[in-house]
């Protein structure tokens, strides 16, 4: 476990930090192929996040993958390896991804958040609206089958939703024409195991929507 280096919130200048409606048009991300996208975030100051981050985290695997699986933001540990769900929580992920026959290189891994939030708090409602342009535009460029949406922040923002997880997940949603699964987060099931038999049966109910959807 590494030891979180804290900025008190006053000594970030309010000044200093760009609000999504100052941006100018050209750093809309909508026209923006895959590299230019990632390149834009990299250097994203559109939140305050820009100013505590040490890496965006633009998210990890395949272009032309199936299966889009969504998180919350990066922790400690994503943070400083640039990469989504590299802790414990990423090793169940992957083990989750194993069990349907997907894998890292099969499937794109994303957060809501493309930056760490201080002391891993929940994204504020401004930090997940000023990033939302950069999922949206992913999620026009890979075109999934399915989106997996793990926990309730992925969920809650995807589906513009205050509902639990515990009543968004077993059943279908959809996201701009495609099918969309809400499951429990595996840093949840790390503490619960007891519902890791729920979260199987949401990918098996994604595996077959996905399937529908190209069928
Ligand atoms: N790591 C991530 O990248 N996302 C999460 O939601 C949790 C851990």
């Amino acid at each position: 476990m590494g030891i979180d280096v804290w900025l008190p919130r006053d000594s970030v200048d309010p000044e200093t930090l760009a609000e999504p409606e100052d941006l100018p048009e050209n750093e809309s991300a909508s026209g923006m192929n895959w590299s230019e996208l990632r390149d834009c975030v990299s250097h994203c100051t559109r939140c305050e996040l820009s100013q505590s981050r040490t890496n965006t985290v633009f998210g990890v695997g395949n272009p032309n993958a199936d299966w889009l699986i969504v998180g919350e933001a990066p922790g400690a540990e994503e943070d400083r390896r640039g990469e989504p769900f590299v802790g414990r929580a990423g090793k169940l992920l992957d083990e989750m991804l194993r069990a349907i026959g997907q894998g890292r290189d099969t499937v794109f891994i994303a957060n809501i958040l493309k930056c760490r939030p201080p002391n891993n708090r929940d994204p504020k409602a401004q930090e997940a609206s000023a990033c939302r342009q950069y999922l949206e535009r992913q999620i026009q460029l890979l075109r999934p089958k399915i989106i997996l949406a793990v926990g309730r922040i992925a969920a809650q923002n995807l589906l513009a939703s205050d509902e639990p997880v515990g009543r968004m997940r077993g059943r279908p949603h959809e996201l701009d024409g495609i099918p969309l699964v809400v499951t429990y987060h595996p840093a949840y099931l790390l503490r619960s195991p007891s519902q890791k038999g729920k979260s199987w049966s949401d990918l098996c109910l994604a595996k077959r929507l996905a399937a529908e959807f190209s069928a």
